[in-house]
């Protein structure tokens, strides 16, 4: 049995002066059931909990850990620049450098440094709303853009694992002028279109749904959902926030954008590009991009956008993942995912693994999942044996069947081997 007394007595304290414990929802195990872990310390591919257990990490943080923890040349450079000061107020040197970083491995042509991805989203509609001069969101059923009033109605993620119908403290004014589609569905976009077409200010997306478990667009889907957007004269927002710099080098928009030949107007970005440290950001057109102050009338502003040491952190991240990254990225997911099927296939448990470039997700049912409907009917009960067996082998999983699991270039064989071992047990704990 896994000692978790200090794990407990933390969680108690936590309680205490925390609601539910945590500082984010799904981090309280509330899904799976149990006693979250206190993390201690964590290098390379492995966690430490504060009872001294060491797990193979499969969150990486939520994404933005591709190169794994304590990664030394990201360790050397934040330590440098925090021998030269935290936060100034003022421009930096790493600020420009990432942005000209992020400006030559995307399609935008600005960007604007933020410190969450909720932030990012919401100041991309604000920038939608005033470029445009309407007020009309579009979104889709499934897809998490942070928890931004508007977009807080049927979204994925820690809303989807709690069932929360959009959440209280949300007036109808902030989704009132939100319209939410099925994901997938074009008819209801086009129809959508044709009767707001020209209240509409921008349709928002994942640029491939991640946050109801990973749902790759079907080939040619974003790029109908740009064109649309262009007939009408709104924006198209990709929000690349979990896909960016990890479904590829290039984002989700290296998967299909490049290949098919469109752009988003406007990109949203978080995660990998801060390096483990707050940092996010939205880009994209530059005739749309220079409505922003100080530049053009539409506010936006930030006491620590573009922090010199989430810039730094997130500048080197980027500069270090190169092709051998991915493809090493690409190699251990092959392995976990085959190893998963071949586990779950055996105890008998229906699942189905879907991935878009080196992202993937296990879903606990037995067709695949093309829209949120599908990713809610899932047998979470069988998840939360599946992930407590993981756990007790050593095996971090995200806790929740809502999720995708994330590698880094840490990942060894050591530590897939782990997960390789863990899993036939795990999948009979599934079955019973
Ligand atoms: N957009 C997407 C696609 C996300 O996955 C997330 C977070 O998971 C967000 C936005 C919000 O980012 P943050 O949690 O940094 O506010």
């Amino acid at each position: 049995m896994v000692d978790t007394d200090s794990s407990s007595d933390l969680f108690q304290r936590a309680r205490a002066v925390t609601p539910g414990g945590v500082n984010s929802p799904v981090r309280a195990f509330r899904a799976v059931g149990g006693t979250p872990r206190f993390i201690r310390s964590a290098q390379g591919a492995w966690l430490t909990d504060v009872d001294g257990n060491d797990y193979v990490d499969l969150i990486c943080s939520w994404g933005p850990m591709l190169l794994g923890h304590a990664h030394p040349e990201v360790q050397a450079a934040v330590a440098d620049a925090v021998g030269r000061g935290t936060s100034y107020g003022a421009p930096t040197e790493p600020e420009v450098e990432l942005a000209e970083e992020m400006v030559a491995r995307t399609p935008i042509d600005s960007v604007r440094f933020v410190s969450s991805g909720t932030e990012a989203t919401m100041s991309a509609i604000r920038l939608a709303r005033g470029f445009t001069g309407r007020d009309v969101v579009v979104k889709f059923a499934g897809c998490y853009h942070g928890h931004v009033d508007a977009l807080l109605a049927e979204a994925g993620s820690g809303v989807a694992t709690l069932a929360i119908p959009g959440t209280p403290g949300v007036p109808e004014s902030a989704t009132g002028l939100t319209l939410v589609l099925p994901y997938h569905d074009r008819a209801a976009v086009t129809a959508a279109f044709a009767e707001h077409g020209d209240r509409i200010a921008c349709l928002v997306t994942e640029a491939a749904p991640g946050n109801m478990g990973v749902v790759p667009p079907e080939p040619g889907f974003n790029e109908f959902l740009a064109r649309t957007c262009a007939e009408h004269g709104a924006l198209f927002v990709s929000d690349e926030v979990m896909t960016g710099f990890r479904a590829s080098k290039h984002g989700q928009w290296g998967l299909d954008g490049a290949l098919e030949g469109w752009r988003p107007d406007l990109m949203t970005f978080g995660k990998v590009m801060g390096g483990g440290f707050p940092a996010a950001a939205f880009g994209g057109r530059a005739d749309v991009m220079a409505h922003l102050a100080p530049e053009g009338p539409v506010y936006q502003a930030g006491t620590l956008s573009g922090n010199p040491i989430a810039t730094t952190a997130g500048l080197v991240t980027l500069r270090l993942a190169d092709d051998a990254v991915y493809d090493h990225l690409t190699k251990a997911g092959d392995v976990v995912k085959q190893a998963a099927t071949e586990a779950l296939s055996e105890a008998g448990v229906p699942h189905v693994v879907q991935s878009t470039g080196t992202m993937f997700s296990v879903f606990f049912r037995g067709a695949p999942v093309r829209d949120f409907r599908d990713a809610s009917d899932q047998d979470t009960a069988a998840y939360a044996a599946f992930f407590h067996a993981m756990l007790d082998a050593g095996v971090y999983l995200p806790p929740s069947a809502y999720e995708g699991w994330f590698l880094s270039s840490a990942h060894d064989d050591r530590a897939i081997q782990t997960v390789v071992d863990a899993l036939p047990g795990a999948a009979r704990a599934a079955a019973e």
